[in-house]
C-alpha cells in the first residue's frame, strides 16, 4: 500500500514521526510520504526510525496562495533538501505563520473569548509549523470549544471572521521551485469545496502549464462527482492520480492508507524526480 501525504508533530499532525512510521509499518504500508505543511524537519526522525518492508518518500505539503486569493496545497516529494530557494521560501512562510496567528488571536480576542500566544504556542511541538490546528487545541484545553474538528467548523474555517491569510508562495512559483530541486509536484485535495472556494479553471489550467506532475484524486475531501472531474483532467494532460490519506494522527478521523495510490501510478511519479531519493532502511 502507497500513502502519499500524512503529516507528524513537525506539523499540525500528532504522532511524532517515529509513530508515524510504526503505525505504518503495522498497516501495510509499504511505501509512505512525509509530508508536513511547509517544513521537512520531520525527515531525519522518520528516516532513522525506518525498518525493512517500509520506504520513506521525503516531502513537504507546501501551503500556495493564488493572485485571487484562494488557498491551494501542493505536495512536493523527492526534492533535494539543499536547495536554497526552496528551503527560503518553507522558512518564510512558516515565520509569517507567527504574525498571522496573533492577528487571529486578535480577532478572537476581541469576541471576548480569552486565549494567547503563549497558550498556542504550548500546544506546538519543539520546531513545529504552526497552523490553526494548534490554535484549535489551545481552545479545547481552555474548555471553549470541545474538540479539533468542532472548533475549525464553528470558528476556524477559511470563511470565518477570525480568518486570516498568511505569505505563501503561489502554486505556481512553489511548482516550479520544486520541479528545479530535482522533485516532483502533486496539486493536493484541489476540489475539497467544503473547506471553502476552490480555484477556477484557468487556474488549474495555469498550474498545470507551469509543471505539475500529478493530481491527488482520492482523497476523502473529494466527492464522487469531484473525484470523476479529476481523473478526466488527470487523463486529458497526462498527470499521475495519486491517492492518500492526509493522516494527522488524532488530530483528524483520516486513517493511515484510507486512500492509496496504484503502484503503476506511482511508478510513474517517481520516475519523474531526477534522482532516486527514495529512502530505505
Ligand atoms: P493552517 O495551515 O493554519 O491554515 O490550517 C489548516 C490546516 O488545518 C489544514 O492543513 C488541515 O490539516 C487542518 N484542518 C482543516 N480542517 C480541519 C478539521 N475540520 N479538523 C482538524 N483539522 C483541520
Ligand atoms: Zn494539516
Ligand atoms: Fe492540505
Ligand atoms: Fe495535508
Amino acid at each position: 500500500m502507497i500513502d502519499l501525504h500524512t503529516h507528524t508533530n513537525f506539523s499540525d499532525g500528532t504522532d511524532t514521526p517515529t509513530e508515524l512510521v510504526n503505525k505504518a509499518l503495522a498497516s501495510g504500508i509499504t511505501t509512505l510520504a512525509i509530508t508536513d505543511h511547509d517544513s521537512i524537519s520531520g525527515w531525519d526522525e522518520a528516516i532513522s526510525a525506518l525498518r525493512p518492508g517500509l520506504s520513506l518518500v521525503p516531502g513537504a505539503e507546501i501551503s500556495c496562495q493564488t493572485t485571487d486569493g484562494i488557498s491551494v496545497h501542493v505536495l512536493g516529494l523527492l526534492f533535494d533538501p539543499n536547495h536554497v530557494e526552496l528551503m527560503n521560501t518553507l522558512s518564510k512562510t512558516r515565520e509569517n505563520r507567527h504574525g498571522r496567528m496573533e492577528k487571529i488571536i486578535a480577532r478572537i480576542n476581541e469576541a471576548g473569548i480569552d486565549i494567547s500566544m503563549a497558550d498556542v504556542l504550548e500546544q506546538l511541538s519543539d520546531g513545529a509549523t504552526l497552523g490553526r490546528p494548534h490554535l484549535a487545541d489551545a481552545l479545547v484545553k481552555k474548555g471553549v470549544i470541545a474538540s479539533r474538528e468542532e472548533a475549525f467548523t464553528q470558528m476556524l474555517h477559511n470563511n470565518s471572521k477570525y480568518y486570516v491569510s498568511h505569505y505563501s508562495p503561489s502554486p505556481e512559483v512553489a511548482i516550479k521551485l520544486i520541479k528545479e530541486a530535482g522533485g516532483v509536484a502533486v496539486i493536493a485535495h484541489p476540489m475539497a469545496s467544503h473547506r471553502g472556494r476552490v480555484i477556477s479553471s484557468e487556474t488549474f489550467g495555469s498550474i498545470i502549464n507551469s509543471g505539475l506532475d500529478g493530481i491527488e484524486v482520492d482523497h476523502r475531501d473529494h466527492t464522487p462527482d469531484e473525484k470523476r472531474e479529476l481523473i478526466n483532467l488527470a487523463k486529458e494532460f497526462d498527470l499521475v492520480m495519486t491517492g492518500s490519506s492526509d493522516y494527522h494522527g488524532n488530530g483528524k478521523l483520516n486513517m493511515l492508507g484510507e486512500y492509496t495510490t496504484h503502484p503503476k501510478q506511482w511508478e510513474k511519479l517517481e520516475s519523474k524526480a531526477t534522482i532516486r531519493r527514495v529512502v530505505t532502511a
